[in-house]
């Protein structure tokens, strides 16, 4: 597929290729909506195998940022940026200044982040160059690792998932698995084992493991036992494309609600499967958003509490999104995407009859 070709079948409005010699800095920002407002999203830093996979993955991410902030009620469009290299071995300064000065050129119709591969210190270098960046550090008046904030939306998300599927308001006696646990999977493990929830935990970091056990009273499981159990809810916080051909069959969890991106390696086939099993599933883009939330609150002045209070709202679009894929009978990842669109849809309408109208009081 040519470059326009991908764009038109993903519906993106523009693609940025930049390149630095003097740097070494080869990359790519793609902005795929901006009805909402200006596109946010991770500056990725990765060894790709071809610059077509880069692009693909860039073109992949930022249509994902479009749906994460429509659904998340924030005024953001969609937006990421790769940086094609080796992220242990190729960072500098001047790389990431080189960037930031790319990233000034857009305008402010992309506001870039950190993402795999790039840290809270090269958003740092960006900066020096250009304001459209988020995820400093707080001592700069910035936001800081959003993993906090991730957590706590994907335990109130996973609340809402309860209600919905079990009638219950607290996680009080209700077994809880937790793949991963790192920034955010350590942090929710606290939230659920403080509201009562019976713990089982697997890593493939043993000490993690270890902490879990002996902080939240949690029983250790086996890295492929934990899709087996005989439990309420299972929380993915590892790796995408743990809902499979392979693992679904083994499911006998009623909810899953969990902080790792892309957790249904195919979404509309494992969405199905899920659905028919009578599985709740709380789509992954939808539950994990607070981290976007988190940085999505430098724009105005960050604030704490605000962000916390933002991150609720996860509660509330989580029992929409239900609603609607109860009532038109389709997977929740689907019924999250109808109402992602909507928004955009009605919010484009909106701007457009503004436009209009003004341009009728201009004539
Ligand atoms: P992290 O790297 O801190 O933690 C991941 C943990 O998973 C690690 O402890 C790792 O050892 C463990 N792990 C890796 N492979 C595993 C396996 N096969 N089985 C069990 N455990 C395994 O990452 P994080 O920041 O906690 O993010 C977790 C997930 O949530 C990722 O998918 C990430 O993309 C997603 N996410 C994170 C945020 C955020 O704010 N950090 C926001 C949105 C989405």
């Amino acid at each position: 597929m040519t470059v326009f070709e991908n764009m038109i079948q993903r519906g993106h409005e523009q693609v940025n290729f930049f390149s630095d010699p003097n740097s070494g800095l080869n990359g790519i920002v793609a902005i795929h909506n901006t009805t909402l407002g200006p596109s946010l999203g991770g500056c990725r830093m990765w060894q790709y195998e071809s610059e077509e996979a880069a692009l693909v993955d860039v073109l992949r991410l930022s249509k994902g940022m479009t749906y994460k902030a429509a659904i998340s009620g924030l005024n953001l469009g969609g937006g990421k940026a790769v940086i094609l290299g080796n992220s242990k071995k190729e960072k500098s300064e001047t790389l990431f200044r080189s960037f930031g000065r790319f990233v000034e050129g857009l305008g402010g119709r992309y506001i870039t982040a950190e993402d795999v591969g790039t840290s809270v210190k090269d958003m740092e270098w960006v900066r020096t160059e250009t304001n459209h960046v988020t995820g400093i550090s707080r001592a700069l008046g910035g936001s800081g690792d959003p993993s906090i904030v991730t957590a706590y939306g994907v335990y109130i998300g996973m609340k809402a998932a309860v209600k919905a599927k079990l009638d219950k308001d607290s996680l009080e006696g209700l077994k809880i698995a937790v793949q991963g646990l790192g920034h955010v999977g350590m942090n929710l493990a606290n939230y659920l084992y403080k509201d009562g929830a019976k713990l089982f935990v697997t890593d493939i970091d043993q000490k993690s493991v270890e902490k879990a056990v002996k902080d939240f009273n949690a029983i250790a499981v086996g890295l492929d036992k934990i899709y087996e159990l005989d439990i309420d809810v299972f929380a993915p916080c590892a790796l995408g494309a743990v809902l499979n051909d392979i693992t679904i069959p083994k499911l006998k969890c009623s909810i899953i609600a969990g902080a790792a991106n892309n957790q249904l390696e195919k979404s509309h086939e494992h969405g199905k499967a899920l659905m028919s099993r009578g599985i709740l599933v709380a789509p992954d883009y939808v539950i994990n958003a607070g981290g976007l939330i988190n940085v999505s609150n430098e724009l105005e002045g960050y604030n704490r509490e605000r962000a916390f209070n933002q991150a609720e709202g996860i509660y509330d679009t989580l029992m929409a999104i239900f609603k609607r894929s109860q009532e038109a009978d389709i997977p929740t990842n689907i019924a999250s995407d109808y109402l992602a669109e909507e928004r955009i849809r009605m919010l484009g309408d909106l701007k457009s009859i503004y436009t209009s109208s003004v341009k009728k009081i201009r004539i």
